[in-house]
């Protein structure tokens, strides 16, 4: 089985990390490289240490002890706050976990104590973006509850916006995160070295110039697997976009109507689709569906192939425009976003062809 295939171009990659080593570096922000976008294939994140990224982070367990298993060396982060459930691998597989719930870290301690293990953790405020974080009030009962921990190091404070609420990352934001670190160190009396400012959109402020210095990690997936800032909606310019090219081949190519015939009920999603009638159309069918991919996020190489639309596993396209003649079981390639890389990734009915 060759097709759908997801071609991951390894030196695009690699030039991205190069390049955001380069701006932070400048700036002595450590960059931890984040996997997740493409469920942790190990050859992207071996280009990610290959570039001089010393962690990496992901939001599942599973990623991190797939990156362990391929033995790449690296400190491993996990991003997403722990579930109670799964604690002790927090502990085995995990150097440093993001947390906002004391309880969490409270069994975090009593597990790392059993098992005679040191784990740090970064305590995450939310500055209003709404998903995880403690609150400005809280401060109180973060320096009461977690005064006398043993075995978990609190080596920083982090925040993340830019993902549910779409909060935008300004220099009055991560003042706060920065003022709210000086609080918890004279209220816990111990250092907290890290200040971790956030993700790719936390980007545009040292690009112009408006990141304080404290910021000293970025926590970075966007921009390396894929160039762009989805939070800030641009390219980012001095990086590269065509690192991952999906290839789906045609099943079917015929001229059609481009409006059903019959009475219209509702398509295979619930939704009740609508048309605008083109005449007789060129067009292709596609191996690929909504289980493999978010099509939306899906963009021709081709400038003359139009989306149509798609099911669970058929992709419809328009070729009409195009000055190609693609034949029966030849592919049409997609340049994505992050979504379909996730998805893509995610799929087991993908193939991932890794292009050095
Ligand atoms: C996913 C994630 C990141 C990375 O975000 P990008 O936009 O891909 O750079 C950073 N921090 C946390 C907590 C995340 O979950």
């Amino acid at each position: 089985m060759k097709f759908p295939k997801l071609r991951v171009f390894l030196s695009k990659i690699e030039y991205n990390v190069r390049k955001l080593q380069e701006l932070c570096g400048r700036e002595k922000i450590e960059i931890v490289g984040v996997t997740k976008g493409c469920s942790a294939i190990p050859e992207v994140a071996k280009i990610m240490v290959k570039g001089g990224i010393k962690t990496l982070g992901d939001s599942r367990i599973k990623n991190i002890k797939r990156l362990r298993k391929n033995k790449i060396a690296a400190e491993y982060m996990l991003l997403r706050i722990p579930m109670l459930s799964e604690l002790q691998e927090v502990i085995d597989y995990c150097d440093i976990s993001l947390n906002s719930e004391i309880e969490t870290i409270l069994a975090l301690e009593e597990i790392a104590k059993k098992n005679n293990k040191m784990h740090k953790i970064i305590i995450m405020f939310d500055l209003g973006d709404l998903r995880e974080g403690f609150l400005l009030e809280d401060i109180d009962r973060i320096a009461r509850d977690l005064y006398n921990l043993q075995r978990i190091k609190i080596i920083g404070v982090g925040t993340n916006l830019g993902c549910y609420g779409g909060v935008l990352y300004t220099t009055e934001k991560m003042e706060k995160l920065i003022e709210i670190g000086k609080q918890l160190e004279s209220r816990l009396k111990q250092e907290i070295p890290v200040i971790s400012g956030g993700s790719t959109a936390s980007l545009g402020l040292i690009e112009k110039n408006e990141m304080p210095q404290e910021i000293n990690q970025l926590r970075i997936g966007e921009a390396i697997l894929l160039g762009r800032d989805t939070t800030g909606n641009r390219k980012i310019p001095y990086l590269v976009q065509d690192t991952f090219i999906l290839q789906a081949e045609i099943i079917e190519k015929r001229r059609k109507g481009s409006v059903p015939q019959g009475t219209i009920g509702r398509d295979a999603f619930g939704n009740v689709p609508k048309f605008i009638d083109k005449g007789i159309r060129e067009r292709s069918i596609l191996a690929i569906g909504k289980q493999d991919c978010q099509i939306d996020n899906l963009k021709p190489l081709d400038e003359g192939v139009e989306i149509l639309g798609a099911s669970s596993d058929h992709l419809i396209i328009d070729t009409e425009n195009s000055r190609k003649n693609y034949k029966l079981g030849e592919f049409i390639e997609f340049q994505m976003g992050y979504r379909a890389v996730l998805s893509l990734t995610t799929s087991k009915y993908v193939n991932i062809e890794i292009v050095n």
